[in-house]
C-alpha cells in the first residue's frame, strides 16, 4: 500500500516524494517521542483518571462509575487514551500504568468514603497484555490488600477478543478474581466475535453494549434487533446489561422499552473527575442533617 504511494508521489516529482517521506518521518518521530515522554509520565504524576457515571432508571441514580485515563502531557493537552493505550501496550508501560490505574480508584474509594459519600462501584478497564500478565491477580490482591479497600467495589472490563486464546487460561483467571468478590464486564460487547452460549463458560456479570449499535438504535432496524436480542439473551443467562455510549432521551427510551439494566453516556454526563462525581454520591449523614436543619428552620 504504502509502496503504491511512493510510487504517485515519485511520479509526480522529487518534491512531492520528499515531501511524503517528510511527513512519514514526523509521524514516526512523533510516536517515538510520544513514547519516551510515556515512560516519564507515571513518575511525573502526568496521568489522570477521569469518571463517567452509569446510571440507574427510573430515577436517574447513580449506579457505579467507569475509570477513565487521560494524560496531562506538559506540550499537549489532555491527551485521550485511543492516542496512547496502543503504545503503551506495545512498549509493555500499560503494566505498570495498569497497577496505577487500579491503585488510584482504590484510594480515591478510601477518599470518597473517608469524606462520607456511599461509595459507588468502579469499573476499570482491562488491555489484552494486562490481561494476560501472570501477575495480575496478585497485583490487584496485593493492592486491595494494601489500600483496605473491598473487591465487590471494583469491577474489571475486558473485550471479547481477551476470551478467544487459551480459554482453560482465561476461565482460570476469571473464576479467580470472581472468587475473590470482584466482578467482571465485558466492554464493547457485539463488535467482537463470541456468542452468548459461549460467554456461559465464563464468571460474567455483566454485558456492556457498544456504542456504535446504540449509536443508531434509533433509525437502523437491525441495531435495534440486535440490541433487544443482547439485552434478552444476556438477562435469561442473569447477567446485567449496561447500554454504553447513550446521546439522546430517544435512544433511552427505546433501551428502557428493551429492559436494559444500567445506561452510560453524554446525555447524562461525560467523564468527570473525581470531585465532580461527589455532587452526585449519597451522603447519607449530611443529607439528613440538612433536612433536619431545614425543617428545624421552618
Ligand atoms: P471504553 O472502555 O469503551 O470507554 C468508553 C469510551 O466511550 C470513553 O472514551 C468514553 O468517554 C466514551 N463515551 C462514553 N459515553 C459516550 C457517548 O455518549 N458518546 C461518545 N461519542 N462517546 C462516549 P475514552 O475515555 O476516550 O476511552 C477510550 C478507550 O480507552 C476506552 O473505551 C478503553 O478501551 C480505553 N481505556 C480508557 N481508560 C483505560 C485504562 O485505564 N486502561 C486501559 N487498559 N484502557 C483504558
Ligand atoms: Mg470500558
Ligand atoms: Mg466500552
Ligand atoms: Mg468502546
Amino acid at each position: 500500500n504504502s509502496d503504491v504511494a511512493m510510487y504517485h508521489a515519485k511520479e509526480n516529482g522529487r518534491n512531492n516524494y520528499q515531501f511524503f517521506t517528510d511527513e512519514l518521518n514526523k509521524s514516526a518521530h512523533e510516536r517515538h517521542t510520544l513514547g519516551l515522554d510515556l515512560r516519564y509520565a507515571l513518575e511525573r504524576n502526568e496521568l489522570v483518571l477521569h469518571y463517567q457515571p452509569i446510571m440507574d432508571m427510573p430515577d436517574h441514580q447513580l449506579h457505579s462509575v467507569e475509570a477513565l485515563l487521560r494524560w496531562r502531557h506538559p506540550q499537549h493537552k489532555l491527551i485521550a487514551p485511543d492516542k496512547f493505550i496502543n503504545l503503551a501496550e506495545e512498549t509493555g508501560l500499560i503494566i505498570p500504568i495498569g497497577e496505577w490505574v487500579v491503585k488510584t480508584v482504590c484510594e480515591q474509594i478510601n477518599a470518597w468514603q473517608a469524606r462520607g459519600y456511599r461509595i459507588p462501584k468502579v469499573a476499570i478497564n482491562l488491555s489484552a497484555r494486562q490481561f494476560r500478565d501472570k501477575e495480575l491477580i496478585n497485583n490487584i490482591a496485593r493492592i486491595l490488600d494494601e489500600t483496605g479497600v473491598a473487591a465487590h467495589h471494583i469491577t474489571l472490563e475486558i473485550t471479547e477478543s481477551m476470551l478467544i486464546d487459551n480459554i482453560e487460561k482465561v476461565v482460570e483467571t476469571l473464576n479467580c478474581l470472581n472468587a475473590m468478590g470482584i466482578r467482571i464486564s465485558i466492554d464493547d460487547f457485539g463488535t467482537g466475535y463470541s456468542s452468548l452460549s459461549y460467554l456461559k463458560r465464563f464468571p460474567i456479570h455483566t454485558l456492556k453494549i457498544d456504542r456504535t449499535f446504540v449509536r443508531d438504535i434509533v433509525t437502523d432496524r437491525s441495531d435495534h434487533t440486535i440490541v433487544a436480542t443482547i439485552i434478552a439473551m444476556a438477562h435469561s443467562l442473569e447477567m446485567d446489561v449496561i447500554a454504553e455510549g447513550i446521546e439522546t432521551e430517544e435512544q433511552l427510551n427505546l433501551l428502557r422499552a428493551q429492559h436494559c439494566n444500567h445506561y452510560q453516556g453524554y446525555y447524562f454526563s461525560k467523564p468527570v473527575t473525581a470531585a465532580e462525581i461527589e455532587y452526585m454520591l449519597i451522603k447519607p449523614a449530611s443529607r439528613h442533617r440538612k433536612i433536619h436543619a431545614i425543617r428545624s428552620a421552618g
